[in-house]
């Protein structure tokens, strides 16, 4: 693997460019802590196992229909602790502000805070500011930490992803990140598209609680999409993935602008969907589960693990023919979160 010499916007986002620069610079430290690259570390503080995520917010624009960098910031990092099976408490939030700021934005951004907060059941407890000169931020960025406790017995590992798995998601695709992307740059499109971004702590704590070992891997597809996300549990477990084009939920007008812009859907990123891979004796209870939350109404069994020779994301065309979904290898939609 080649060093690069100098970083790009292609290595924040979350293509195989992001995965090369976090295995040659981040991982070695991670490693150090017997952790590996999950949505938020598994830790143990006294006798209680607790999930830790950090996660930074750089989405442009700042508002966007469905959402605004506060909202998001909440949501992202919420959905990461809970990834890894944490029932998520505390938030931190930090701000880098750049100088010349709208206040009245500034105070929009922190009810927006407020508000996700208490629809997640969270409290931000700590936080930070920083304002640097005009042109060194794009308006602001947002540092969140999460922290959440993880129930003792369980254990959500990619590594535990096996043949006869099958593969859940809650609900639609793409729609956060053609939500922005229209917004930026300005595409008027008929029927509105609104960014999904959303708590799903909810449904993976359902999940967990009726399902418990049975889930094995649970992550939140967003930056480069399903096939970023996953491409790297395949990996993680060693295994082939078939998923069927025809059950991805998808709303007709992010198919539309997709088509029109080149983009595959499946590279584009979600806000509010979990992935989810569970024993496969358990598939219609997992989907009931998904169906009976807030957020999962489109919920669909989209795929299913086929083998363990290697590890691979095939899809399945309605014509019946496959194709291999490679990992993305650089920028799609830059400053997309
Ligand atoms: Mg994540």
């Amino acid at each position: 693997m080649k060093k690069p010499k100098l970083i790009t916007r292609s290595h924040g986002a979350g293509g195989l460019l992001s995965q090369q620069l976090i295995a040659q610079q981040f991982a070695p430290l991670l490693k150090r802590a017997g952790q590996a690259l999950n949505d938020a570390a598994v830790i143990t503080i006294g006798d209680t196992k607790v999930a830790f995520s950090t996660d930074s917010f750089t989405v442009s624009p700042l508002f966007f229909p469905g959402g605004d960098i506060g909202s998001l910031a909440i949501h992202g990092t919420v959905n990461d602790v809970a990834m890894m099976g944490g029932l998520p408490e505390f938030i931190s939030l930090a701000f880098v502000i750049e100088e010349g700021f709208s206040a009245q934005a500034l105070h929009r951004i922190t009810q927006s805070v407020a508000e996700a907060a208490d629809r997640c059941s969270v409290a931000v407890v700590t936080g930070d500011t920083k304002v640097v000169e005009r042109g060194a931020a794009d308006g602001l960025f947002i540092n969140t930490s999460g922290l959440g406790v993880v129930p003792a017995q369980i254990n959500i590992d990619p590594r535990q992803v096996a043949v006869g798995d099958v593969l859940l998601i809650n609900g639609t695709i793409a729609d956060h990140g053609v939500a922005v992307m229209c917004a930026r740059e300005e595409l008027d499109v008929s029927g509105e598209i609104l960014s999904d971004s959303a708590p799903v702590a909810d449904i993976t704590g359902q999940l967990i609680n009726k399902l418990g070992e049975k889930v094995h891997a649970l992550r939140d597809p967003t930056r480069g999409g399903l096939a970023s996300t996953l491409n790297e549990i395949t990996t993680q477990a060693g295994v082939i993935l078939e998923i069927d084009q025809t059950t991805l939920p998808i709303l007709p007008q992010v198919a539309g602008v997709c088509e029109i812009l080149g983009l595959d859907p499946l590279q584009v990123a979600c806000e509010g969907k979990v992935l989810a891979f569970v024993d496969g004796s358990v598939a219609d209870e997992a989907l009931t589960i998904m169906k009976s939350c807030g957020g999962g109404k489109q919920a669909a069994i989209i795929g299913q693990v086929i083998g363990a020779d290697w590890p691979q994301v095939r899809l399945r065309t309605p014509l019946g023919t496959t194709r291999i979904v490679e990992m993305p290898p650089g920028e799609i939609l830059p400053r997309i979160c």
